[in-house]
C-alpha cells in the first residue's frame, strides 16, 4: 500500500485563529473562514460531531459563528453493543440522543434529529447503495430523503457546511457516507448563490488499520487519509482559545459526552493526549473531489464488517460482544 509522506502533510504552519491556513501539499484550497458564519454539520450518529468539536467550539462559542448539528440515523441503534454490551437499541438510540444534546450545548450549537434508523449495512460501496435504498424505503422514496436535508437548509441557511468525506467517511461505515449524498443532492437543488462551501472531513478512522496508522488513531490522534492527493487545508486543534483551554480539549470533551461510545475517556481511565502534530483535521473541498468516487472502502474495513448486511440479528450480537 503506498504511504504519502505523513510528515510532509502534517507541517502546514500555525493559523491565525479562527481561519484555517493552508497545507504544505500544493495546490491549496481558499482558507476556511469560520469566524461569524452560519456553520452546519452533518453527521450520521451522536458522537459524529467529534472530529469538528474543536473547529465549531472556535468559531462557536468564542467568534461569533452560529453551529447547527443534524444527527440524521439516530433511530434502533447498534451503536451500544461494542462497548456496553448492550442489545436494546432503542435504549440505545436514547441515551446517544442525551449524549449528543449535551455535546451540541458544550459548542453552544442548536442540534436536531432526522430520526432515521441506522440499520446494519455493509462497509463498502455496495453497503452504501443499500443504506441509500433501505432509508429511501423507510422514509417512503429517495427525494423524501433529499427534502428532509432541504428543509434544514431552507430553514438555517448554513454559510459553510462541515461532514465526513464521502469517498470513505473516515472510517468506511456506510451511514457515514450515505447521509452526505443525500445532503450534497439536497446542496446542488439550490440556486447557485444559496449554496454553502462544503467542507469534508477527511482523515482515517477505519478499524483494523494498519499498526503505523493504529498507534496514532487508537491514541486519539488524527491522520490524513493514506494516498489522497487531494488539496487539504488543516485546522490546527493546538491553538489556545480565550478560555485558555485548547481546541482539542473540546474534541475530548465530546469523547467524554458521548460516553456509550468512548468509555474509556468518558470514566476517567484515558486522557486523549496525541502528539501536536496529529492534532491537526485535514479539510479537503467539495469542489476538489468526486464525491462518488468508488473503491476507497473495499477492502479497508474487516471482513466481518464487509458482510454485516447477511447476518441474522443473533449472529451479529455474538460477533461483536462474544457471546
Ligand atoms: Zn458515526
Amino acid at each position: 500500500m503506498f504511504m504519502p509522506s505523513l510528515l510532509t502533510a502534517i507541517l502546514s504552519l500555525a493559523s491565525p485563529s479562527p481561519q484555517v491556513a493552508g497545507s504544505s501539499e500544493a495546490p491549496d484550497p481558499p482558507a476556511l473562514v469560520l469566524a461569524g458564519r452560519r456553520i452546519l454539520h452533518v453527521g450520521a450518529h451522536p458522537d459524529d460531531e467529534s472530529t469538528f468539536a474543536p473547529m465549531l467550539a472556535e468559531a462557536c462559542r468564542f467568534n461569533g459563528a452560529r453551529c447547527h448539528l443534524v444527527v440524521a440515523q439516530d433511530a434502533d441503534s447498534w451503536g451500544c453493543l461494542m462497548g456496553l454490551g448492550l442489545e436494546d437499541r432503542d435504549k440505545c438510540s436514547e441515551m446517544r440522543r442525551m449524549e449528543v444534546s449535551a455535546s451540541a450545548a458544550n459548542l453552544n450549537a442548536t442540534h436536531e434529529f432526522f430520526g432515521w434508523r441506522e440499520g446494519r449495512y455493509n462497509w463498502n460501496d455496495a453497503g452504501v447503495e443499500s443504506n441509500l435504498a433501505g432509508l429511501a424505503r423507510e422514509q417512503g422514496g429517495r427525494s423524501r430523503l433529499v427534502d428532509r436535508f432541504m428543509q434544514t437548509l431552507e430553514s438555517f441557511r448554513p454559510e459553510v457546511v462541515l461532514a465526513f468525506d464521502p469517498r470513505h467517511g473516515t472510517t468506511c461505515h456506510p451511514n457515514h457516507r450515505a447521509v452526505v449524498r443525500l445532503l450534497l443532492e439536497a446542496v446542488d437543488r439550490l440556486e447557485p448563490r444559496q449554496r454553502p462551501e462544503v467542507w469534508f472531513g477527511s482523515d482515517f478512522a477505519v478499524p483494523g488499520a494498519p499498526e503505523e496508522i493504529a498507534r496514532i488513531t487508537d491514541g486519539f490522534g488524527i491522520v490524513r487519509w493514506p494516498g489522497d492527493r487531494a488539496p487539504v487545508v488543516w485546522y490546527d486543534m493546538t491553538a489556545p482559545l480565550p478560555d485558555g483551554r485548547t481546541a482539542y480539549d473540546y474534541l475530548v470533551d465530546a469523547l467524554r459526552l458521548n460516553a456509550t461510545q468512548f468509555g474509556e475517556v468518558a470514566t476517567g481511565r484515558l486522557t486523549p493526549s496525541p502528539d501536536p502534530s496529529h492534532r491537526r483535521l485535514p479539510l479537503v473541498r467539495r469542489a476538489d473531489i468526486d464525491p462518488a468516487q468508488a473503491g476507497l472502502c473495499e477492502e479497508r474495513a474487516p471482513g466481518f464488517l464487509r458482510n454485516v448486511e447477511s447476518m441474522p440479528d443473533d449472529v451479529f450480537v455474538k460477533a461483536v460482544i462474544g457471546r
